[in-house]
């Protein structure tokens, strides 16, 4: 089936990374600009692959170039609702390829060739060729495929600034529906590929973490295939309106992670917060001297008020895991009314990039917006805290409460304790927001602000 691609193509490639080391080229990604997008079109003239601009054996090694995706379908069965989620499934076709590496989704992919792909003889029209074969595999419904590479800047502008535009209107459309409208939500396995422990809760208020599939994609994709990826979750009892905490979700996530994870607060980074797989557009992360809650996306490439960039977090927080205080999501989910509605939305949000901002303006509350610091007024907790209070942010009403609040908790059988580390030989090696400990008898210890300090750290190769 792929004997004229002179790579091999399977499932198995699928976790293959390109270092720079063994990198050819790099196409798309953050310093570049590209897009992948599938549409339905009648007109599309299968199996026909091609490139268009510069190949890869025009290109020269360790370069990066504008890159996109253009797959065109036609099937008796196939409606436009499904092109978010087949298009979704370019990730891990294209990993099928040996020696070819693609992350992300939309206008965000990130793709990379390894020089042994090249020894080969590969080329991008082989590209092209496999997922057109893949595509029809895992889709039997799609009757006839082209698939389109460009590689040429202003072909790349254009057709990114097309799919913005059709991006958008998928959105658009998955806000016009709210959780209270509909009888069921959608879990999606596709990222138990790579994160196990991982499920997508999707409803109309909380696009999946991705920003490339909503409710309506999901709808569309369990019809066509009920026991695929994307499957039925009935709302069933509502458990927490405001934490977004459903009894049917709570059993079929356990079932689906393995007990894993068993609770899951869909508008919430406090205790059971979404679990993250890697492929989210932006992380929400607990700043606990502010008491406030930090967003930073994947675009942005400084240092968060954390002191650590979005990837050094996003590996803290990705693979399937439920770590308190720190939730993978998706920029459109910022433009949703329950965006992290628990925890108090953007009056609790005390910093942000500043093109994130910009982007969101006419979904964050008027009265707030001038009041949420960006990179541009602030890049350390003092120089936040200092904005803050210059424009008296609502988090520092809270901060106060809180404070008054935590005297009081003793009184509903709580025990707040400060602690500080006193033997100054030991190094710290770990900090964390906020973290809990399981213990027996009906107690449950939680570290707030915690650091762990160690004698000795030792580090093994496995
Ligand atoms: S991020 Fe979630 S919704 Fe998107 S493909 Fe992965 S599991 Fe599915």
């Amino acid at each position: 089936m792929f004997s004229d691609i002179p790579v091999d193509v399977s499932p198995m490639h699928e976790g293959e990374r390109i270092r720079a080391a063994n990198m050819f080229v790099e196409l798309a990604g953050p310093k570049s600009i590209g897009a992948e997008l599938v549409q339905v079109d009648e007109s599309v003239k299968d199996g026909e692959y091609k490139v268009i601009g510069p190949e890869l054996s025009d290109m020269t090694k360790g370069e990066i170039y504008p890159f996109c995706i253009k797959i065109d379908i036609k099937g008796e069965k196939l409606e436009k609702e499904l092109e978010g989620v087949i298009e979704r499934r370019t990730h891990d076709l294209c990993n099928y390829v040996q020696g070819f590496m693609h992350l992300n989704q939309r206008d965000q992919i990130w793709c990379r060739v390894s020089t042994e792909a090249i020894d080969s003889g590969f080329k991008l029209v082989d590209l092209a060729k496999a997922l057109g074969i893949l595509f029809k595999e895992e889709f039997p419904i799609i009757e006839s495929i082209s698939v389109t590479i460009l590689t040429k800047k202003e072909d790349v502008e254009e057709f990114v600034n097309k799919a913005r535009e059709i991006y958008s209107a998928r959105d658009e459309r998955a806000r016009e529906l709210s959780d209270e409208d509909v009888d069921v939500f959608y879990g999606c396995l596709m990222c138990q590929s790579f994160a196990p422990t991982h499920m997508c809760v999707v409803t109309p208020d909380r696009t999946a973490l991705c920003g490339a599939i909503n409710w309506f994609d999901c709808r569309a994709s369990a019809k066509m295939d009920p026991d695929g990826s994307i499957f039925e979750i009935e709302k069933g009892e509502v458990l927490d309106d405001v934490k977004g905490e459903y009894k049917n979700v709570n059993e079929i996530i356990a079932q689906k992670t393995q007990g894993e994870t068993d609770r899951v607060f869909l508008h919430s980074v406090f205790e059971y917060p979404h679990t993250s797989c890697g492929c989210f557009e932006a992380v929400a992360f607990y700043i606990p001297e502010l008491d406030g809650i930090g967003i930073v996306d994947r675009d942005f490439s400084g240092e968060t008020p954390l002191g650590i960039p979005f990837s050094s977090m996003a590996g803290q927080c990705s693979g399937g895991k439920q770590v308190e205080g720190f939730t993978g999501l998706s920029l459109e989910y910022m433009r949703s009314p329950k965006f992290l509605q628990a925890d108090g939305a953007y009056e609790r949000i005390v910093w942000l990039p500043s093109e994130i901002k910009e982007s969101l303006k006419e979904f964050i509350p008027k009265e707030i917006f001038d009041k949420i610091p960006t990179n541009e007024e602030a890049t350390t907790i003092s120089d936040i805290k200092t904005f803050l209070k210059e424009k008296n942010h609502p988090v520092l009403e809270r901060i106060e409460n809180t404070n008054d609040g935590e005297e009081g908790i003793e009184a509903t059988g709580e025990i707040a304790m400060e602690a500080e580390p006193t033997n100054q030989e030991f190094v710290p090696v770990a900090s964390a927001s906020e973290m809990s400990v399981p213990t027996s008898g009906g107690v449950k210890i939680i570290f707030k602000n915690a650091k762990i300090y160690a004698e000795k750290v030792i580090i093994k190769k496995k």
